[in-house]
């Protein structure tokens, strides 16, 4: 989506939550048994109802193009000492990321008082898998069937092993097998291709589905809901700062890296982030700042961006984990401590699945909300989830800066310890 078109779209969405906020509130003055009330709600049911079909439908096609495309372009080469220190900093700091967001959702309780009321259906919280069933969910037992029936998990596993074989198979020295493989690569890239272009057009429909949908938030609830609206915002941010002030800066200790230079040399990319609201058009800008302001080699960077880009999402772990409390606390079932942990796993891997394109973390909150019971197609969770949808942008632009700073912060470990770093880019003469 062209630049322009970027920009107006997200003032379109920022309209139809304004709007839709506004004329839901007005509304909420109506009482309940007003003809003129119930046609409204009976025409924004469906209209809402039409933006959230569209996201569960592009969910499956996102993720196993993008990662299967992500991942086999990596060369196996790489893979090797680079490779597995880098997906081992990755998996911590996202493990660290949904810590810190479910101790935020712990200690702030987003969406406590939050009083849905859905008038057509009640919700029926789904027994919830243990945690032993969730893990051994994650592999899939036939992809296709998980396919069919959405199960993301397993299919973000099968479509990593299948990105990782792929990526073998393009480095085999038969040049047949070479060959064959990199027409497999070919189609699944071009269908990432595809797919962000219906993703971009589902987007399109954003504003008439964030209005009616937050127009039937606040004509049943009031203006009660801008108040929990910033609060969760508000817990997110702190979530993202955290991340950035405290695990990076320690990390970058740690490592003997200066904090204050890491943070003024990541400023560019994180602002690029933050208003793209993408890791994937981030990324040329964090290859330019590796290179030129990091003193990083090319042969690190060049493979460790892109997958951070691909799988290393914290500030998107850090968004699912408090936006999962906000929809249960709304919905009146908070989470035990079983379904906080079945989070901890489904976030992660969430992340990993999330495309590095704008919205993609909304889509895959849909996926940790099931994993706990919650599915978005029901009364209240559906009405709570389109309050976080309405503000999806503003959330969206905090987790991407942290998604990049993350894999910027990573990629200057493993340069730092392979030493592929150069230190002359650190000193104090240097201007970051
Ligand atoms: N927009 C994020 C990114 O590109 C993904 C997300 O929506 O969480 O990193």
């Amino acid at each position: 989506m062209a630049e322009q078109n970027r920009k107006m779209l997200l003032w379109a969405i920022l309209i139809g939550l304004i709007l839709g906020g506004i004329i839901g509130a007005i509304f909420a003055f109506i009482p309940e048994e007003h003809a003129s009330k119930r046609y409204a709600l009976l025409v924004a049911a469906p209209l809402g109802d039409l933006f959230i079909r569209l996201l569960k439908m592009i969910v499956t096609p996102v993720i196993i193009f993008t990662l299967i495309s992500g991942v086999a372009s990596i060369s196996p080469a790489r893979l090797g000492k680079v490779g597995v220190k880098i997906i081992v900093f990755y998996m911590l700091t996202s493990f660290l990321a949904i810590i810190v967001g479910l101790a935020v959702g712990n200690i702030m309780q987003p969406g406590e008082g939050v009083t849905l009321k859905e008038t057509t259906q009640e919700i029926q919280a789904k027994e919830a898998p243990s945690l032993v069933e969730t893990l051994l969910a994650i592999v899939p037992t036939n992809p296709f069937e998980s396919i069919a029936k959405g199960d993301v998990l397993p299919i973000i596993f099968f479509s990593i092993f299948f990105g990782i074989a792929l990526a073998y198979a393009r480095d085999n020295q038969d040049a047949k097998i070479k060959e064959s493989a990199d027409s497999v690569y070919k189609f699944f890239d071009g269908c990432a291709q595809v797919i962000f272009k219906v993703v971009g057009w589902v987007m399109m429909y954003a504003p008439i589905g964030v209005f009616f949908l937050i127009f039937q938030v606040f004509a049943k609830q009031g203006a009660e809901a801008f108040g929990p609206l910033l609060h969760v915002t508000v817990a997110v941010y702190i979530g993202l700062l955290f991340q950035m002030f405290v695990v990076y800066v320690v990390i970058c200790s740690i490592f003997k890296i200066s904090p204050v230079k890491f943070i003024k040399k990541v400023y560019e990319p994180w602002l690029t982030a933050f208003v793209t609201r993408s890791s994937g058009g981030t990324l040329p800008v964090s290859m330019d700042t590796a290179e030129r302001k990091m003193g990083i080699s090319k042969g690190v960077y060049s493979f460790t961006l892109p997958l951070g880009a691909t799988i290393n999402m914290d500030g998107t772990t850090i968004y699912l984990g408090v936006c999962a409390f906000f929809i249960a606390n709304a919905v009146g079932i908070p989470l035990t401590g079983a379904q906080q942990m079945t989070i901890i796993i489904t976030a992660v891997l969430a992340s990993i699945g999330t495309a590095g394109v704008p919205g993609a973390g909304a889509i895959m909150l849909i996926m940790v909300l099931n994993s706990v019971g919650l599915d978005v197609s029901q009364g209240n969770v559906k009405l709570a989830y389109a309050m976080i949808l309405g503000i999806d942008a503003l959330l969206d632009m905090g987790r991407t800066s942290m998604n990049i700073v993350g894999d910027l912060c990573g990629t200057c470990v493993v340069a730092k310890v392979e030493n592929e770093m150069d230190m002359s880019y650190w000193e104090d003469n240097k201007s970051v």
